[in-house]
Order: C-alpha cells, then sequence, then structure tokens
C-alpha cells in the first residue's frame, strides 16, 4: 500500500498544521487516503485550536524514510524540509510563499497562490471540487486565516482571504475577530517560557548572501511583554547566533494593537536596520505598519544581502 502524509514546515505554525490537515482530509475525500504529520512540537496557538474544534494533533515525524509520497503545505524551502526529503518523494505542493528550492523529480500537483495563508488555497480547491467541509474543518481554516494574516491586518491579506473569513464565520456563527484575540492570547502566553523558548516559538532560517539569518516573529497585544525583558532576549539571540552560526537574528515582535512591530537585531544590526530602513538603537527599533515576515522583511533583506 502507499503510504502517503502531508507536511509542513519545521517548527510548525498554525497554517502548517492546519493545511497538512485540510490537505490530507482533501486527498482523503477524493479516495487517496493521506494522513498530516508534524515537523515538531505544537506552538501554544495550535494546541489551541486543535482543542476549541475537537480536532486530533498530528503526530510528529522527525524523518520521512518510509512513505512513498510526500505533501508538502506553507514553504518550498530544504532548510524548513525534513533533510532526508528526496525528490522524488514529493507528490504535491500547496503554498503562499516565494518559490524556494525543494525540487521534485515527476510532475507534481501544484498550487501556489500570493493569498494571506495556505489554508486559504484549501477553502478553495474544497470547493472547487465540491466536497463539503466539516464545522471542524471550517473552524481550523478559519484560525489558519486568522494566524497567519494577523486577523486580516498584515498587508500579506487580499480580498479573497477576506471573503473565505467571512464565509466561514457567517456559516459557523463565530465572531472572527474574538477568535483571533483568543487564538493570539493562547500564543502570546510566555509566563512559563523562557526567553530562548519564545525566539525559537516561530522561528525560520533563510539563507542569504552565504550567511543564515533567523528571523523570528511572535504576535502581542503589548510589546512590553517582550521589551521589560529585552536584555534577557538579546542574550537568547546572541547565544542563539552563537550555536547555530547565525550571521544575524532578527526577533520581530509584532503589537497587534498598535500595528507594528518592534524590531530586535543581535547580529548586523547597522546593516540589517539599513536594509529595513530603521534606526536600530542598542539593537532594536519601533516599525509603524510592519506586520509581516515574508511580505515586508524578507525580501528588503534579500534585496541587501542576497
Ligand atoms: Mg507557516
Ligand atoms: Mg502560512
Ligand atoms: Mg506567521
Amino acid at each position: 500500500m502507499t503510504t502517503r502524509i502531508v507536511i509542513g514546515h519545521t517548527n510548525p505554525d498554525t497554517d502548517s498544521i492546519g493545511s497538512a490537515i485540510l490537505f490530507a482530509q482533501f486527498e482523503t475525500a477524493l479516495g487517496r487516503p493521506t494522513e498530516a504529520k508534524s515537523l515538531g512540537e505544537l506552538n501554544a496557538e495550535t494546541r489551541y485550536v486543535l482543542e476549541r474544534f475537537g480536532i486530533d494533533a498530528p503526530g510528529i515525524i522527525t524523518s520521512v524514510a518510509g512513505y512513498d509520497e510526500v505533501f508538502i503545505v506553507d514553504h518550498t524551502e530544504k532548510s524548513q524540509a525534513p533533510a532526508d526529503l528526496r525528490p522524488d518523494q514529493i507528490a504535491g505542493i500547496v503554498d503562499h510563499h516565494k518559490l524556494g528550492d525543494l525540487q521534485s523529480s515527476k510532475p507534481i500537483f501544484a498550487v501556489f497562490s500570493p493569498v494571506g495563508s495556505t489554508a486559504t488555497i484549501l477553502v478553495e480547491l474544497f470547493a472547487s471540487e465540491g466536497i463539503e467541509m466539516s464545522d471542524a474543518l471550517k473552524g481550523l481554516a478559519l484560525s489558519c486565516i486568522l494566524s497567519d494574516t494577523v486577523i486580516l491586518k498584515s498587508p500579506t491579506t487580499t480580498d479573497t482571504d477576506r471573503a473565505v473569513v467571512e464565509r466561514l464565520s457567517r456559516e459557523l456563527g463565530i465572531d472572527p475577530v474574538e477568535l483571533g484575540k483568543e487564538q493570539f492570547a493562547a500564543k502570546a502566553d510566555f509566563s512559563a517560557k523562557m526567553p530562548s523558548e519564545v525566539i525559537g516559538i516561530d522561528m525560520k532560517p533563510y539563507s542569504m548572501g552565504g550567511k543564515t539569518f533567523a528571523i523570528a516573529q511572535v504576535e502581542v497585544p503589548d510589546v512590553s511583554i517582550v521589551m521589560e525583558a529585552k536584555a534577557a532576549y538579546l542574550e537568547a539571540m546572541r547565544a542563539a547566533c552563537e550555536a547555530n552560526s547565525y550571521g544575524s537574528f532578527v526577533l520581530l515582535v509584532t503589537d497587534i494593537i498598535r500595528e507594528g512591530s518592534e524590531v530586535l537585531v543581535f547580529g548586523m544590526e547597522d546593516e540589517v536596520g539599513a536594509a529595513l530602513g530603521v534606526d536600530i538603537v542598542e539593537h532594536s527599533g519601533f516599525v509603524p505598519g510592519l506586520m509581516s515576515r515574508k511580505k515586508q522583511v524578507v525580501p528588503p533583506l534579500e534585496a541587501h544581502f542576497g
């Protein structure tokens, strides 16, 4: 029997896990049994969302050895995939990021769209195939979109995302802003976490100009949650750079109420600040309107360093 799985990226976020579950259900509904897997522990937001909608957490794997077909959601980067993933295993991709460096050895099913979340694309795939989504899957998709678009405030938000959120929340009788606030509150509960853990919750490594940049983002109702412990955060970022040979660690502390981000930088502070157009003073600077890593941070850094 062919074994088929869907995986998102390492250090999974809610869209990555939710979209893996949605894609697996989509394939299974079309008569191709497929299972979602997670490439790591779920973050607090994802756990909250799965519990709220009564969905089982996917099993965690670190290797894809033994699986015949692997579907990828929410990225196309080797650096965010299992180390042993082979081109001949890749059977499909659904994503909303820039095209990365993953390769397939055969023609594959692939859907890319510059929308706010991978889940948005999957909701449209369900609709195009005429497959009914359960309320649990609708809630999951809704949470994925709210997570990735920071409750529709990120500049990555498109009219398609807004229309899907409007439809799903109406069908479920859920206020999307309330749901969004609740899931971000779960994500921003750092009380039991060390700064070294917080900076790893949503960190992605990017190779640019021969260096590795660690770019992490946390969304919070008030940046003081992090800024009151700024020295401890910078020390955690310094240690991460030393342990992993990062050229720079950039932490975006995104204030979902003020709609902007405090940018903390350890390593190449002046150059990173120049690339992002912000004065970095004592390793930090506030950028009004900065909500999106992939749209407002990665492209200017790649233009500057790549
Ligand atoms: Mg993601
Ligand atoms: Mg995503
Ligand atoms: Mg995100």
